[in-house]
Protein backbone atom coordinates (compact mmCIF):
# COMPACT_ATOMS: atom_id res chain seq x y z
CA UNK A 1 0.00 0.00 0.00
CA UNK A 2 2.72 2.67 1.15
CA UNK A 3 4.59 2.00 -2.23
CA UNK A 4 1.02 2.64 -4.65
CA UNK A 5 0.40 5.38 -2.06
CA UNK A 6 2.89 7.24 -3.39
CA UNK A 7 2.98 6.98 -6.83
CA UNK A 8 3.84 10.16 -8.94
CA UNK A 9 0.04 11.37 -9.72
CA UNK A 10 -0.90 11.56 -13.05
CA UNK A 11 -1.68 14.67 -13.04
CA UNK A 12 1.46 16.41 -11.93
CA UNK A 13 3.44 14.92 -15.19
CA UNK A 14 4.02 17.92 -16.85
CA UNK A 15 2.98 18.27 -20.83
CA UNK A 16 2.87 14.76 -22.34
CA UNK A 17 -0.83 15.82 -23.05
CA UNK A 18 -1.58 13.34 -26.01
CA UNK A 19 0.17 10.47 -24.20
CA UNK A 20 -2.12 11.02 -21.23
CA UNK A 21 -5.44 11.32 -23.18
CA UNK A 22 -4.09 8.28 -24.84
CA UNK A 23 -4.29 6.54 -22.08
CA UNK A 24 -7.54 7.57 -20.19
CA UNK A 25 -9.33 6.84 -23.85
CA UNK A 26 -8.32 3.38 -23.17
CA UNK A 27 -9.30 3.29 -19.76
CA UNK A 28 -12.81 4.47 -20.65
CA UNK A 29 -12.83 2.00 -23.33
CA UNK A 30 -10.49 -0.78 -23.58
CA UNK A 31 -11.34 -1.62 -27.25
CA UNK A 32 -10.14 0.65 -28.11
CA UNK A 33 -7.26 -2.11 -28.65
CA UNK A 34 -4.40 -0.16 -26.58
CA UNK A 35 -1.95 2.51 -27.08
CA UNK A 36 2.18 2.32 -28.26
CA UNK A 37 3.81 4.87 -27.19
CA UNK A 38 7.08 5.77 -29.57
CA UNK A 39 9.42 7.85 -28.01
CA UNK A 40 13.33 8.16 -26.32
CA UNK A 41 13.92 7.16 -22.85
CA UNK A 42 13.01 9.08 -19.97
CA UNK A 43 10.15 10.79 -21.33
CA UNK A 44 7.69 10.01 -18.41
CA UNK A 45 5.84 6.84 -20.41
CA UNK A 46 6.45 4.26 -17.43
CA UNK A 47 5.68 6.63 -15.02
CA UNK A 48 2.10 7.67 -16.37
CA UNK A 49 1.27 4.52 -16.60
CA UNK A 50 1.68 3.61 -13.04
CA UNK A 51 -0.10 6.74 -12.43
CA UNK A 52 -3.34 6.06 -14.57
CA UNK A 53 -3.98 2.74 -12.74
CA UNK A 54 -4.30 4.63 -9.37
CA UNK A 55 -6.91 6.66 -11.37
CA UNK A 56 -8.96 3.47 -12.30
CA UNK A 57 -12.31 2.53 -10.38
CA UNK A 58 -12.16 -0.67 -8.51
CA UNK A 59 -13.48 -3.75 -10.10
CA UNK A 60 -15.91 -6.24 -8.76
CA UNK A 61 -14.45 -10.50 -9.92
CA UNK A 62 -15.38 -13.47 -8.64
CA UNK A 63 -13.75 -14.48 -5.05
CA UNK A 64 -11.10 -16.89 -5.63
CA UNK A 65 -10.90 -16.80 -8.88
CA UNK A 66 -7.20 -15.99 -10.51
CA UNK A 67 -8.15 -14.66 -13.71
CA UNK A 68 -10.72 -11.87 -12.12
CA UNK A 69 -13.21 -12.87 -13.73
CA UNK A 70 -16.36 -10.83 -13.72
CA UNK A 71 -19.22 -12.23 -11.96
CA UNK A 72 -22.06 -10.75 -14.38
CA UNK A 73 -20.34 -11.47 -17.48
CA UNK A 74 -21.03 -15.11 -17.80
CA UNK A 75 -20.01 -15.09 -21.36
CA UNK A 76 -16.46 -14.69 -20.78
CA UNK A 77 -15.82 -17.20 -17.83
CA UNK A 78 -12.81 -18.73 -17.15
CA UNK A 79 -13.12 -22.67 -17.20
CA UNK A 80 -12.78 -22.60 -13.32
CA UNK A 81 -15.83 -20.17 -12.81
CA UNK A 82 -17.96 -22.06 -15.23
CA UNK A 83 -17.50 -25.17 -13.25
CA UNK A 84 -17.92 -23.68 -10.09
CA UNK A 85 -21.27 -22.59 -11.30
CA UNK A 86 -22.39 -25.96 -12.49
CA UNK A 87 -21.38 -27.10 -9.31
CA UNK A 88 -24.35 -25.23 -7.60
CA UNK A 89 -22.32 -21.88 -6.40
CA UNK A 90 -25.04 -19.88 -8.21
CA UNK A 91 -24.57 -16.73 -7.39
CA UNK A 92 -20.65 -16.36 -7.63
CA UNK A 93 -19.40 -14.95 -4.63
CA UNK A 94 -17.55 -11.88 -5.18
CA UNK A 95 -14.94 -9.26 -4.28
CA UNK A 96 -13.49 -6.11 -5.48
CA UNK A 97 -9.88 -5.53 -6.39
CA UNK A 98 -7.88 -2.60 -7.47
CA UNK A 99 -6.98 -2.39 -11.40
CA UNK A 100 -3.07 -3.13 -11.61
CA UNK A 101 -0.72 -2.49 -14.16
CA UNK A 102 1.16 -6.14 -15.30
CA UNK A 103 4.55 -5.64 -16.94
CA UNK A 104 5.65 -8.33 -19.38
CA UNK A 105 9.30 -9.24 -18.82
CA UNK A 106 11.26 -8.93 -22.22
CA UNK A 107 12.12 -12.15 -22.71
CA UNK A 108 9.34 -13.96 -21.34
CA UNK A 109 8.82 -17.30 -23.31
CA UNK A 110 5.14 -18.05 -24.94
CA UNK A 111 4.80 -20.61 -21.71
CA UNK A 112 5.40 -17.59 -19.74
CA UNK A 113 2.90 -15.62 -21.39
CA UNK A 114 0.06 -17.88 -22.08
CA UNK A 115 0.58 -20.41 -19.34
CA UNK A 116 0.70 -23.70 -18.96
CA UNK A 117 -1.48 -26.97 -18.40
CA UNK A 118 0.04 -29.72 -16.16
CA UNK A 119 -0.31 -32.68 -17.99
CA UNK A 120 0.97 -34.95 -15.52
CA UNK A 121 -1.41 -33.94 -12.64
CA UNK A 122 -4.07 -33.90 -15.71
CA UNK A 123 -3.55 -37.62 -16.42
CA UNK A 124 -2.82 -39.08 -12.56
CA UNK A 125 -5.54 -37.03 -11.18
CA UNK A 126 -7.99 -36.10 -14.22
CA UNK A 127 -7.83 -32.57 -13.06
CA UNK A 128 -6.54 -29.49 -15.23
CA UNK A 129 -4.02 -28.23 -13.29
CA UNK A 130 -3.23 -24.62 -14.59
CA UNK A 131 -0.09 -22.33 -14.11
CA UNK A 132 -1.56 -19.40 -15.33
CA UNK A 133 0.84 -16.88 -17.74
CA UNK A 134 0.99 -13.29 -17.95
CA UNK A 135 -2.38 -13.06 -20.04
CA UNK A 136 -4.00 -14.37 -16.60
CA UNK A 137 -2.68 -11.71 -14.60
CA UNK A 138 -3.24 -9.54 -17.07
CA UNK A 139 -7.02 -9.62 -17.59
CA UNK A 140 -8.84 -6.81 -16.48
CA UNK A 141 -5.67 -4.86 -16.18
CA UNK A 142 -3.01 -2.97 -17.71
CA UNK A 143 -0.58 -4.83 -20.03
CA UNK A 144 2.54 -2.93 -19.96
CA UNK A 145 5.14 -4.02 -22.71
CA UNK A 146 8.45 -2.44 -22.42
CA UNK A 147 10.40 -1.90 -25.84
CA UNK A 148 7.70 -4.12 -27.60
CA UNK A 149 9.78 -3.57 -30.90
CA UNK A 150 12.37 -5.99 -29.20
CA UNK A 151 10.16 -8.61 -28.13
CA UNK A 152 10.07 -11.45 -30.32
CA UNK A 153 7.45 -11.27 -33.02
CA UNK A 154 5.83 -14.83 -32.11
CA UNK A 155 5.15 -13.45 -29.09
CA UNK A 156 3.78 -9.93 -29.98
CA UNK A 157 1.68 -12.39 -32.28
CA UNK A 158 0.15 -13.94 -29.36
CA UNK A 159 -0.16 -11.51 -27.21
CA UNK A 160 -2.37 -9.46 -30.12
CA UNK A 161 -4.33 -11.77 -30.55
CA UNK A 162 -5.09 -12.19 -27.41
CA UNK A 163 -5.71 -8.73 -27.20
CA UNK A 164 -8.15 -9.20 -30.19
CA UNK A 165 -10.32 -12.60 -28.86
CA UNK A 166 -10.33 -11.47 -25.50
CA UNK A 167 -9.59 -14.90 -24.39
CA UNK A 168 -6.18 -17.27 -23.86
CA UNK A 169 -7.23 -20.61 -24.80
CA UNK A 170 -4.38 -23.25 -23.51
CA UNK A 171 -4.56 -26.75 -25.26
CA UNK A 172 -2.21 -29.33 -25.02
CA UNK A 173 -2.66 -33.35 -26.08
CA UNK A 174 -6.61 -32.61 -25.75
CA UNK A 175 -6.52 -30.74 -22.25
CA UNK A 176 -7.89 -27.37 -23.03
CA UNK A 177 -8.35 -24.04 -20.73
CA UNK A 178 -9.81 -21.13 -21.19
CA UNK A 179 -10.14 -17.80 -19.59
CA UNK A 180 -10.68 -13.89 -20.60
CA UNK A 181 -7.67 -12.13 -21.14
CA UNK A 182 -8.89 -9.01 -21.73
CA UNK A 183 -6.85 -6.24 -21.02
CA UNK A 184 -5.43 -2.56 -22.31
CA UNK A 185 -2.26 -3.22 -24.18
CA UNK A 186 0.27 -0.17 -23.59
CA UNK A 187 3.61 -0.68 -25.53
CA UNK A 188 6.61 1.42 -25.94
CA UNK A 189 9.22 1.50 -28.26
CA UNK A 190 12.37 3.57 -28.52
CA UNK A 191 12.18 4.23 -32.85
CA UNK A 192 15.82 4.17 -32.95
CA UNK A 193 16.26 0.46 -31.46
CA UNK A 194 14.14 -1.03 -34.24
CA UNK A 195 11.31 -1.17 -35.82
CA UNK A 196 7.68 -2.80 -35.69
CA UNK A 197 6.45 -4.80 -38.24
CA UNK A 198 3.61 -2.58 -39.88
CA UNK A 199 1.26 -5.75 -39.53
CA UNK A 200 1.49 -5.17 -35.68
CA UNK A 201 1.99 -1.04 -35.68
CA UNK A 202 -1.65 -1.50 -37.74
CA UNK A 203 -3.01 -3.52 -34.41
CA UNK A 204 -2.54 -1.39 -32.03
CA UNK A 205 -5.46 1.09 -31.64
CA UNK A 206 -3.87 4.49 -30.65
CA UNK A 207 0.08 5.66 -31.19
CA UNK A 208 1.47 8.81 -29.60
CA UNK A 209 4.76 10.18 -30.52
CA UNK A 210 6.75 11.54 -27.31
CA UNK A 211 9.51 13.77 -27.30
CA UNK A 212 11.78 14.96 -24.60
CA UNK A 213 10.42 18.53 -23.21
CA UNK A 214 12.13 21.30 -25.24
CA UNK A 215 10.38 24.76 -23.29
CA UNK A 216 12.30 25.97 -21.23
CA UNK A 217 9.99 26.45 -18.05
CA UNK A 218 8.49 23.24 -18.82
CA UNK A 219 11.86 21.26 -18.43
CA UNK A 220 12.20 23.57 -14.98
CA UNK A 221 8.96 22.63 -13.51
CA UNK A 222 9.80 19.11 -14.33
CA UNK A 223 12.67 19.41 -12.17
CA UNK A 224 10.84 21.01 -9.46
CA UNK A 225 8.07 18.92 -9.27
CA UNK A 226 10.36 15.89 -9.21
CA UNK A 227 12.07 17.53 -5.93
CA UNK A 228 9.36 18.32 -4.36
CA UNK A 229 7.76 14.79 -4.27
CA UNK A 230 11.04 12.82 -3.12
CA UNK A 231 10.80 15.63 -0.84
CA UNK A 232 7.45 14.99 0.74
CA UNK A 233 5.53 12.01 -1.47
CA UNK A 234 2.35 12.68 1.21
CA UNK A 235 2.10 15.92 0.80
CA UNK A 236 3.00 16.43 -2.41
CA UNK A 237 -0.33 13.72 -3.36
CA UNK A 238 -2.80 15.78 -1.30
CA UNK A 239 -1.84 18.71 -3.20
CA UNK A 240 -2.44 17.05 -6.20
CA UNK A 241 -5.40 14.89 -4.59
CA UNK A 242 -8.23 17.53 -5.81
CA UNK A 243 -6.83 17.06 -9.50
CA UNK A 244 -6.57 13.84 -9.23
CA UNK A 245 -10.14 13.38 -8.08
CA UNK A 246 -11.24 15.38 -11.14
CA UNK A 247 -9.47 12.99 -13.53
CA UNK A 248 -10.80 9.46 -11.53
CA UNK A 249 -14.39 11.12 -11.61
CA UNK A 250 -14.72 11.75 -15.10
CA UNK A 251 -12.88 8.66 -15.85
CA UNK A 252 -15.64 6.71 -14.04
CA UNK A 253 -18.17 8.64 -15.59
CA UNK A 254 -16.85 8.10 -18.90
CA UNK A 255 -16.70 4.36 -18.65
CA UNK A 256 -20.38 4.35 -17.81
CA UNK A 257 -21.41 6.92 -20.53
CA UNK A 258 -19.69 6.06 -23.51
CA UNK A 259 -22.08 3.59 -24.80
CA UNK A 260 -24.64 6.31 -24.62
CA UNK A 261 -22.82 8.47 -26.46
CA UNK A 262 -24.57 9.69 -29.91
CA UNK A 263 -22.53 8.98 -32.80
CA UNK A 264 -23.85 10.69 -35.91
CA UNK A 265 -23.60 9.99 -39.24
CA UNK A 266 -22.29 12.83 -40.32
CA UNK A 267 -19.29 12.01 -38.36
CA UNK A 268 -18.89 8.35 -39.06
CA UNK A 269 -18.81 10.33 -42.83
CA UNK A 270 -16.56 12.67 -41.60
CA UNK A 271 -13.97 9.61 -40.45
CA UNK A 272 -14.41 7.73 -43.58
CA UNK A 273 -13.03 10.71 -45.36
CA UNK A 274 -10.37 10.60 -43.37
CA UNK A 275 -9.09 7.03 -43.84
CA UNK A 276 -9.74 7.68 -47.20
CA UNK A 277 -7.41 10.51 -48.22
CA UNK A 278 -4.97 9.33 -45.84
CA UNK A 279 -4.89 6.46 -47.83
CA UNK A 280 -5.51 3.95 -44.55
CA UNK A 281 -5.56 -0.13 -45.76
CA UNK A 282 -8.45 -1.90 -44.14
CA UNK A 283 -11.36 -0.51 -42.14
CA UNK A 284 -9.96 -1.11 -38.49
CA UNK A 285 -8.49 2.81 -38.24
CA UNK A 286 -12.59 3.85 -38.75
CA UNK A 287 -13.53 1.62 -36.31
CA UNK A 288 -11.06 2.93 -34.01
CA UNK A 289 -11.54 6.04 -34.57
CA UNK A 290 -15.01 6.14 -34.02
CA UNK A 291 -14.47 4.30 -30.84
CA UNK A 292 -11.29 7.15 -29.66
CA UNK A 293 -13.85 10.22 -30.41
CA UNK A 294 -16.66 8.13 -28.60
CA UNK A 295 -14.21 7.71 -25.56
CA UNK A 296 -13.17 11.62 -26.15
CA UNK A 297 -17.09 12.84 -26.09
CA UNK A 298 -17.89 11.07 -22.70
CA UNK A 299 -14.66 12.47 -20.89
CA UNK A 300 -15.51 15.76 -22.28
CA UNK A 301 -19.32 14.94 -20.80
CA UNK A 302 -20.66 15.57 -24.40
CA UNK A 303 -23.75 13.90 -25.60
CA UNK A 304 -22.95 13.32 -29.20
CA UNK A 305 -19.23 12.62 -31.06
CA UNK A 306 -18.42 16.46 -32.36
CA UNK A 307 -16.21 17.15 -35.26
CA UNK A 308 -13.44 18.38 -32.19
CA UNK A 309 -13.53 15.38 -30.58
CA UNK A 310 -13.12 13.27 -34.10
CA UNK A 311 -9.68 15.77 -34.73
CA UNK A 312 -9.24 15.46 -31.32
CA UNK A 313 -8.11 12.00 -31.52
CA UNK A 314 -6.94 11.26 -35.21
CA UNK A 315 -3.57 12.16 -35.07
CA UNK A 316 -3.11 8.91 -32.74
CA UNK A 317 -5.41 6.95 -34.48
CA UNK A 318 -3.88 7.63 -38.28
CA UNK A 319 -0.16 8.44 -37.37
CA UNK A 320 1.18 4.77 -37.32
CA UNK A 321 -1.15 3.56 -40.33
CA UNK A 322 -0.52 6.01 -42.92
CA UNK A 323 2.40 5.05 -45.64
CA UNK A 324 3.19 9.11 -45.81
CA UNK A 325 1.54 12.33 -45.47
CA UNK A 326 -0.14 13.27 -48.79
CA UNK A 327 -0.29 17.18 -50.20
CA UNK A 328 2.76 17.32 -51.98
CA UNK A 329 6.55 16.29 -51.27
CA UNK A 330 6.49 19.34 -48.75
CA UNK A 331 4.85 17.28 -46.60
CA UNK A 332 3.10 19.12 -43.94
CA UNK A 333 2.66 17.19 -40.17
CA UNK A 334 -0.14 15.29 -39.80
CA UNK A 335 -2.31 17.38 -37.64
CA UNK A 336 -2.35 20.27 -40.20
CA UNK A 337 -3.67 17.53 -43.36
CA UNK A 338 -6.22 16.21 -40.72
CA UNK A 339 -7.57 20.14 -40.21
CA UNK A 340 -7.14 20.55 -43.73
CA UNK A 341 -9.75 17.34 -44.80
CA UNK A 342 -12.28 17.95 -41.70
CA UNK A 343 -12.59 22.00 -42.92
CA UNK A 344 -12.73 20.78 -46.52
ZN1 LIG B 1 -12.90 -17.12 -13.35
Amino acid sequence: MAVERYTFPFTAIVGQDRMKMALVLNAINPAIGGVLIRGEKGTAKSTAVRALARLLPDQVVVDGCHFGCHPEDLETLCSQCRDRLNDGENPLPTATRRMRVVELPINASEDRVVGTIDLEAALKEGSKRFEPGVLAEANRNILYVDEVNLLDDHIVDVLLDAAAMGVNVVEREGVSVMHPARFILVGTMNPEEGELRPQLLDRFGLCVDVEGIRDLDQRVKIVEERASWEDDPAGFYEQHGPAEDEVRGRIAEGIATFPEVDLPRQILRLIAQLSITLEVDGHRSDLVCARAAQAKAAYDRAGSVEVSHVTGVAEMVYSHRIRQVPFGKAAPALGEVITRIVSA
